[in-house]
């Protein structure tokens, strides 16, 4: 681990206000909205649990403590022992009894309550202790079968800590006590599931802006601060904490009218949502002087919210259907992915919805899609490198994609698309698929435009040339901002580098959305870029065909494009993009936002 005098000074940003106890966090505000509720820590890894000293007369409370959550980790392994034999069969539900004899140890447990009573330890960090030292040396043994119990003794002390945190896990949606997830980072799947738990916003210690832990988390409306260093050494479960997913700020054990304050906000801010998006219809998508620019919505996984979109006019732009996959533990076969598109494409109907083949990899990937062995992930086997290679469940995508395509306004979009010789080759399997499903006189529509991510600077660079191959392109800025500034996207340490707003980035987006109109096909953005308020009026003027955004953004953007003037936009970009400094632009940008489009907030 690196010492403190390593880390870079944006990192450190912890308040402590002494006198009440409470501590004030800030990271990066990655998904918008006001939340509160109580902490529940994820004890992904032993190292999280800190050191705090007790008084002598907190001992008996501390060993009650434990007592407590050994019977109840007992109950719980009892449960899934009982479970396992039913569903697996008595020889596999042994691995319960190896668990089960972990917390049957009377030394292993004396050996804590010795730390807690000799050191005056709390009791995780004893018990912590007592794992770690335990875990060490079974570690160096040859003998395999005793280096496997490392991991039954990692899974009971990751559920011994979970119930040392007093918050009932199994009855978390019966109890309504809203929880904030506090981790060094969640996988997707995790995000997934978080509603199902009642855990209604998070906070991490790592983590950048785009990172796919953050997308879903916006999909599904989970406030979020990430890259927050050291929130775990900083919270204790079951505090309280508001979290400002838009400012990035965390507030742990706030004093009780700050507590109450922020309800109030909460439930105003609520309010003020409903209406909005109630009126996102209504709003025209045209500039002052007349020029249409679309405002689509980014999907990932299908929510309440679609037919709420699909009623106010909002078609499609992105859907990532690699979301699918998270949690199956094998490629969902044809008749499962048509069910999902052709849904989602006939609740839209008239409307368009752009299907994204699998984006696979990265940071995104599913238990049978783990990318082990790759140093770098990143610029490794993802996206359509894995489909090109695996031609059977890249044609089985192709043929419910197309089969959907027969119930309303489909598109079918490439992603990581980086030379010709990729779209050629997509564009040959697709005639196959097409003249099979011809064969087996199973209808679609065959006009169906097709499009490419542009997400990676080779492309930009002959995007004239694969503008003559596609009806459209779609400039993915997250990778594009990774890519073109070599900064990854998910890693809190570099996240300051991370920029969307870099010159280099903006005059790749003007070289596309160029290379595209001299070919007559439109260009749409659908990273992030496309829902940050302050770059709509840059967008605009660099002439972008199409927005596509998380639904949160639709109305603020919707709402800028009608108060512009596309001349004026266009004069606009054209100084910024004469500008080098990436800090420098982006403080013009955010300037002129809140110049032009932020309007005072009353009551606060
Ligand atoms: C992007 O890279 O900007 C994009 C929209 O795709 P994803 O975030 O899914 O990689
Ligand atoms: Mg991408």
């Amino acid at each position: 681990m690196l010492s403190r005098k390593f880390l870079p000074a944006s990192l450190e940003k912890i308040e402590l206000r002494q006198k009440s106890g409470t501590i004030v966090l800030r990271g990066i505000g990655a998904s918008p909205g006001l939340i509160c509720g109580l902490a529940l820590i994820h004890y992904e890894r032993l190292g999280q649990v800190t050191a705090q000293r007790i008084q002598s007369k907190q001992i008996s409370s501390e060993t009650a403590r434990l007592n407590k959550a050994i019977s109840k980790s007992k109950k719980g392994i009892e449960e899934l022992r009982r479970e396992a034999r039913k569903s697996v069969g008595a020889d596999l539900s042994k691995i319960f009894d190896a668990q089960m004899m972990i917390l049957e140890d009377e030394e292993f447990i004396s050996r804590i309550k010795q730390s807690i009573t000799a050191n005056l330890y709390n009791v995780e960090y004893a018990f912590q202790q007592e794992v770690s030292k335990t875990i060490r040396a079974l570690s160096k043994s040859r003998d395999v079968y005793i280096r496997e119990m490392v991991s039954d003794i990692n899974s009971v002390a990751a559920r011994l800590l979970h119930n040392l945190s007093g918050i009932d896990h199994g009855s978390q949606h019966r109890s309504k006590t809203p929880l904030i997830g506090f981790a060094s980072i969640f996988s997707p799947d995790e995000i997934m599931n978080m509603r199902k738990s009642n855990i209604v916003g998070f906070v991490t210690e790592n983590g950048g802006p785009t990172s796919h832990m953050v997308l879903i988390a916006k999909a599904l409306g989970i406030p979020a601060v990430v890259g927050v260093k050291d929130c775990l050494d900083n919270v204790k479960a079951a505090q309280r904490i508001t979290l400002d997913g838009s400012a990035g700020e965390v507030v742990i054990a706030p004093e009780p009218e700050e507590w109450e304050a922020f309800r109030k906000r909460v439930a105003a801010e609520k309010r003020k949502d409903r209406r909005r998006f109630a009126a996102i219809g209504k709003l025209p998508s045209r500039t002052l002087d007349g020029h249409d620019v679309e405002v689509l919505a980014n999907l990932e996984i299908p929510t309440s919210f679609d037919q709420k979109l699909a009623d106010e006019g909002i078609g499609v732009g992105l859907y990532r259907t690699e979301f699918l996959y998270l949690k199956s533990s094998d490629f969902p076969d044809e008749e499962e992915q048509f069910e999902v598109y052709s849904n989602i494409v006939k609740q839209f109907n008239p409307l368009p919805v752009t299907l994204r083949t699998f984006d696979l990899g990265g940071d995104k990937f599913t238990e049978h899609f783990k990318n082990e062995g790759e140093a770098n992930p990143a610029l490794g086997w993802r996206s359509i490198r894995f489909s090109l290679d695996v031609p059977k469940v890249f044609r089985t995508q192709l043929r419910a994609m197309l089969r959907a395509s027969a119930f309303g306004n489909v598109r079918i979009m490439f992603p990581m698309i980086c030379c010709l010789d990729q779209i050629v080759r997509v564009k040959r399997t697709f005639a196959s698929v097409k003249r099979n499903l011809r064969r087996d006189r199973i209808p679609f529509n065959d006009n169906i435009p097709l499009g490419i991510m542009v997400e990676i600077p080779s492309a930009v660079m002959i995007a004239h040339r694969l503008a003559l191959e596609v009806d459209f392109f779609s400039i993915g800025t997250n990778d594009l901002t990774q890519y073109t500034l070599a900064v990854d996207r998910g890693n809190a340490k570099v996240a300051r580098w991370y920029r969307q707003f870099h010159p280099a980035v903006l005059h790749f987006i003007e070289r596309t959305i160029k290379a595209g109109h001299e070919s007559s096909i439109p260009t749409n953005i659908c990273g992030e870029l496309a829902g940050d308020a302050r770059a709509t009026r840059l967008l605009v003027g660099l002439g972008v065909d199409s927005l596509s955004t998380s639904p949160r953004s639709l109305h603020a953007i919707k709402e800028i494009i009608s108060q512009i003037n596309y001349r004026e936009a266009k004069e606009f970009a054209n100084e910024i993009l004469h500008m080098y400094s990436a800090m420098d632009i982006e403080k013009l940008l955010t300037d002129d936002y809140n110049r032009h489009f932020v309007r005072p907030v009353k009551g606060r």
